[in-house]
């Protein structure tokens, strides 16, 4: 059946890669931004496709549109873009939120609400479990982020039950891919472009703290399989590759792959950055008969080979 679906986020990185996938379903395709870190050459390829449609909105602002599902992923993720301006960055959370699940109440449309493997903070419990409450700092700096999301799940979860509405929170794990922002500060994309300009690698802190990196591929598959649950599935529900690295580990991987001559420079550990990340993704396994099929190496050489012609 072909459905009206609105994508908040959609000139994003990984907003793109579902505007992209819904459209070769046969769906009609709503791509709302405020081009915040999204930018249009994201999207440009979509736009002369009869079913696209794109919206310059900004979701603190309630938007009206009658569509039968929603994804919403507005809100910039790399901690250099969400600490550039925290307080539009949790507005953006639990105002958009609260105005995305409106619209949903109103015109009886689905939800999905991309929230993050960030609410389990710097974790005690690992791989981390959906039934994990997390270890969040509220007074740090990245509470903007990990607290509007906390606060969107609760938001979600109360629209639910007070009101009935149709909701999915997927918690997603660090994902990477391309069309990436070049400068968005993030681990995979700071040193693939280091790595291509032969520039030092900063590994920050001694490279020791953990990541689990997903392509985006598999990210777009859970979130299209989430959505397509019986609507007594709420989630929330992991996406993520269990595939553990160190930093260090990326950093030597990165410059075997690019045949780079960089160095690995150390440079100061941001605070509260999380120690270790591994999804546990026994629900999404069951429930979505889910798994991830794109192993670390085979998506860098993906993602290097967009960031060889961004850069160039
Ligand atoms: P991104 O920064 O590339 O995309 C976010 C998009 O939202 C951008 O196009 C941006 O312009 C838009 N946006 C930001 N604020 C907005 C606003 N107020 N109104 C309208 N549009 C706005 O980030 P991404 O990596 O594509 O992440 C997409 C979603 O997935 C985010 O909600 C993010 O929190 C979540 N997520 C991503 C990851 C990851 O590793 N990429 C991990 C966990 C969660
Ligand atoms: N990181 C790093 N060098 C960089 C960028 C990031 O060592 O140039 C580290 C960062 O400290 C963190 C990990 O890589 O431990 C992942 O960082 P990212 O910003 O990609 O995501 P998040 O911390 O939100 O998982």
């Amino acid at each position: 059946m072909i459905k009206r679906i609105l994508v908040t986020g959609g000139a994003g990185f990984v907003g793109s890669h579902l505007c992209e996938r819904l459209l070769s379903e046969g769906h009609e395709v709503y791509c709302l931004d405020n081009y915040f870190t999204g930018q249009k050459a994201n999207i440009l390829h979509l736009t002369k496709h009869p079913y696209f449609e794109l919206i310059r909105h900004d979701v603190i602002n309630p938007y009206l549109i009658e569509v039968d599902e929603i994804y919403n992923l507005a809100c910039p993720a790399s901690p250099v873009h969400y600490q550039h301006n925290p307080i539009k960055t949790i507005k953006t959370s639990v105002m958009g939120a609260i105005n995305m699940l409106g619209l949903a109440k109103r015109v009886k449309a689905k939800i999905l609400q991309a929230s993050t493997s960030e609410v389990y903070g710097s974790p005690m419990v690992h791989p981390q479990p959906e039934s994990y409450w997390g270890n969040v700092n509220p007074v740090g700096e990245r509470s903007c982020y990990d607290e509007g999301k906390r606060a969107a799940e609760a938001l979600f979860r109360d629209y639910h039950v007070q009101n009935n509405v149709k909701i999915k929170i997927v918690r997603i794990f660090n994902t990477y891919g391309p069309r990436m922002h070049p400068n968005d500060g993030r681990v995979v994309s700071n040193f693939i472009g280091q790595a291509l300009q032969n520039k030092d690698i900063t590994v920050y802190g001694k490279g020791e703290q953990t990541r689990s990196f997903q392509y985006v591929d598999d990210l777009v598959e859970g979130l299209l399989r989430t959505m397509g649950t019986d609507d007594s599935f709420t989630g929330p529900v992991n996406i993520g590759n269990p595939d553990e690295f160190k930093i260090i580990a990326l950093a030597e991987k990165i410059i075997k792959l690019t045949n780079s001559k960089s160095k690995i420079v150390f440079r100061p550990l941001p605070s509260d950055d999380p120690l270790m990340r591994q999804p546990d993704i026994k629900l999404a396994k069951k429930e979505l008969d889910w798994e991830p099929n794109v192993e670390l190496d085979k998506g860098l050489e993906k993602t290097i080979a967009f960031f060889r012609q961004a850069i160039e």
